[in-house]
């Protein structure tokens, strides 16, 4: 659950970052994520700056990309009083033996998931988000967080909010998709919450 209640220390108050994404959903997520500790957050099109091309295949990491993003962009930018955060994230279903996985974001979308899984008894829907984000300022060792969010595939699509495959995720202790879910806004318990909420405390940590 993202903690707003620890004491920031000055070096984390008040903060301007850039969040190193192209996705509209994720913007939002972080902008209400971040909001509640005073951060304001800036899209790539406000900095002109651009995403370098991510690593696909068995080499491929989530921390490696998110770190690849951070640190491109902010190598670009080199302004000390900007941090720049980058994510990567994607969808581990038990069933597909972790697929979509680090390359959810070419898999092709939850009609894809949908069919995939049409065979898959409600008993073996399992799956988590994993989100591991990169915080990089020119000068600064990046620092990394993560977090994950388990639940399962419904079996069908239901919601209209969020992006990408939120319409088909069930998050553990609800009956409801992350789509229907934030109606209310981002969810700090997700796993890009839960990410943001672990990144916080290492910067809160002397
Ligand atoms: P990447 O992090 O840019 O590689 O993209 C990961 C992909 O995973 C996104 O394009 C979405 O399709 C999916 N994804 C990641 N996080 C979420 C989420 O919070 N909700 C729904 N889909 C997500």
């Amino acid at each position: 659950m993202l903690n707003t209640h620890i004491p920031l220390k000055p070096l984390i108050a008040q903060q301007r970052v850039v969040i190193a994404s192209s996705n509209a959903g994720k913007v939002r997520d972080f902008a209400s994520l971040l909001a509640p500790l005073g951060w304001s957050t800036l899209g790539l099109h406000e900095v002109d700056a651009h995403l370098p091309i991510e690593a696909q295949g068995p080499q491929a990491t989530l921390a490696g990309n998110a770190t690849l993003k951070a640190e491109t962009v902010a190598t670009h930018l080199n302004d000390p009083t900007l941090w720049v955060l980058a994510d990567d994230s994607g969808l581990f279903v038990d069933a597909l033996h972790g697929a979509p996985g680090v390359d959810t974001a070419h898999y092709g979308g939850y009609p894809k998931l949908l069919e995939a899984m049409r065979d898959i008894p409600n008993t073996a829907r399992q799956a988590e988000f994993r989100c591991v984000l990169a915080l990089a300022r020119p000068g600064m060792p990046t620092l990394l967080a993560q977090g994950t969010d388990t639940g399962c595939i419904a079996p069908s699509a239901q919601g209209d909010h969020g992006f990408g495959y939120d319409p088909v995720f069930i998050p553990t202790g609800f009956s409801q998709t992350f789509a229907e879910l934030k109606a209310r806004g981002a969810l700090p318990f997700s796993h890009r919450g839960r990410a943001v909420s672990a990144l916080i405390e290492a910067l809160a940590t002397p």
